[in-house]
């Protein structure tokens, strides 16, 4: 039975890699009708930032990709925070230290501040660890003091010497690491919380995860988890790991950062996310006027495709195709021309029951009142095509909505005559908009009588209706605004 776990840290807003590790989760999961586990993995204090986790909880939700076992909804296997979970470390830390794959120490903060003084690059293990205040140094009863006596410290992992920890990842095949060059990591700190390397080998095994999908830069943590696994003698149950590929700068030189959107202009979190401190907005992109289904769609797209040219899937094709041999090993170049380009897509394949309720919010951010639902799909049909982001809407479609204030006069005035304006105003006295295939027939035959070209006037037109040299077809428009209101429009503008 497939059970694979997202297990952010609740530090900040979600990051577009985030996402897409817990989208890839999620897509195996359902792929393989397994389970999709939401695990908070809250043990460092000092990084704990309030309002995270929901955060977290509704970005998942906003993309559709909802856990089934989570902090909030409780399966067999809680509690889902790892601050909850503390009384189920120690006892493995305290196994590992009496089969010797692990030991106390007791180094002060300054004792090892004055080895990275000493020591450059300091590390701390197999070459250090017999300089140091630790039960490899101190003798049996001395180790019994410092503990009777609640003396701080932490229990380190005891990395072996000389050995090759390796391990068959999902994407990568096998991948191997010399123990000379790991330390030894702390699993348990002075306050008694796990590190995140005791917590989530501990965690995985309690919560029975099959498959650990997680962004490549815990690749040179994964010799320490290997040699969990296997002092705690579970090897057997250890999961499979999938390390998934870097998501890199649009140059591809180098992971993207929440830096390089705002240099560049565009979001690197789901949604915008608000520093509690500071109070400072970053950008998301559902704010930015995404739909969820092509933000994820584009997120899967990073990193792995079905083997076809086909760039445009649905949620539920996604869970229907996904496969880890289509991931690719090298790093996934975003580019926000291309995010845009899939909800263009989205925008122009999506019903308009679907777009009706996101086009009515930014319409209503906008101070437009919608009355008229029907009107309102009317319009969304006739100018989804034009719309790249939600808030173009407004945009595109204002002026169905209120006559325009202001006109571009620059693209008229300059050839505007009085015998136009005589036009206008017979056009407009004879206005018949039942169909509009037969008004342009109309406006032509009228505007060939008073010797005009034809072109010369249809751009007027559109200005006078939708204030601006955009949109679609202005015989379109003209009906949709009814008779009355076109008239009253040439008029206004003629006046
Ligand atoms: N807590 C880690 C994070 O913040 C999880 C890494 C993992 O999946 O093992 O991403």
């Amino acid at each position: 039975k497939v059970r694979v776990r997202f297990a952010p840290s609740p530090t900040g807003g979600l990051h577009l890699g985030g996402v897409r590790t817990a989208l890839f989760n999620y897509l195996f999961a359902r792929k393989h009708n397994g389970t999709f586990v939401l695990r908070v993995e809250d043990t460092d204090q000092n990084r704990f930032v309030e309002g995270a986790e929901e955060y977290i909880v509704n970005c998942l939700d906003w993309c559709g990709i909802t856990p089934d076992e989570s902090p909030s909804k409780p399966g067999n296997y809680g509690p889902y925070r790892q601050s909850e979970r503390k009384p189920s470390y120690r006892k493995f830390a305290e196994q590992l230290i009496n089969d010797g794959y692990a030991y106390y120490a007791f180094d002060t903060p300054e004792d090892l501040d004055a080895k990275r003084k000493e020591i450059s690059n300091f590390q701390y293990g197999q070459s250090t660890r017999m300089q140091m205040r630790n039960s490899l140094t101190l003798t049996i009863s001395e180790v019994e003091d410092l503990l009777a006596a609640k003396t701080p410290h932490v229990i380190r992992i005891k990395v072996p010497e000389n050995e090759n920890v390796h391990f068959n990842d999902l994407i990568r095949g096998d991948v191997s690491f010399e123990t000379a060059i790991v330390d030894d990591k702390v699993l348990l700190k002075a306050d008694g919380m796990p590190t995140y390397h005791l917590a989530v080998v501990v965690d995985d095994k309690a919560m029975e995860i099959t498959h650990a999908f997680r962004g490549e830069e815990w690749l040179p943590s994964a010799p320490i988890h290997i040699l969990l696994w296997k002092y705690l003698g579970w090897e057997a149950e250890m999961p499979q790991w999938a390390h998934l590929p870097l998501i890199l700068k649009p140059d591809g030189h180098g992971k993207l950062s929440k830096r390089d959107g705002d240099r560049l202009g565009f979001p690197v979190y789901a949604m915008n996310w608000t520093d509690p401190k500071t109070g400072d907005v970053t950008k998301g992109f559902k704010e930015m006027g995404f739909m969820p289904e092509a933000f994820v769609n584009m997120l899967a797209l990073l990193g792995w495709n079905d083997g076809t040219e086909q760039e445009i899937f649905t949620l539920a094709e996604l869970e229907e195709k996904f496969s880890i041999e289509r991931i690719s090993k090298a790093g996934a170049k975003f580019d926000f021309e291309k995010a845009k380009w899939y909800n263009h897509e989205w925008i122009k394949q999506s019903a308009i029951e679907k777009l009706q309720p996101l086009v009515k919010i930014e319409l209503e951010k906008a101070g437009i009142e919608i009355k008229d639902q029907v009107f309102l799909n009317t319009v969304i049909d006739l100018i989804k095509d034009r719309c790249t982001l939600l808030p173009d809407f407004v945009s595109q479609s204002a002026y169905f909505f209120t006559s325009p204030a202001e006109y571009d006069s620059a693209s008229v005035k300059p050839k505007w005559t009085v015998e136009k304006a005589e036009f206008f105003a017979a056009f407009g006295a004879n206005l018949n908009l039942s169909n509009g295939d037969d008004a342009e027939v109309a406006f032509k035959a009228l505007a060939e009588e008073k010797g005009f070209k034809p072109g010369e006037l249809m751009l007027p037109f559109r200005i006078m209706l939708v204030g601006g040299k955009f949109g679609p077809g202005v015989f379109d428009i003209a009906v949709l605004l009814g008779e009355a209101e076109t008239k009253s429009r040439i008029e206004k503008a003629i006046a």
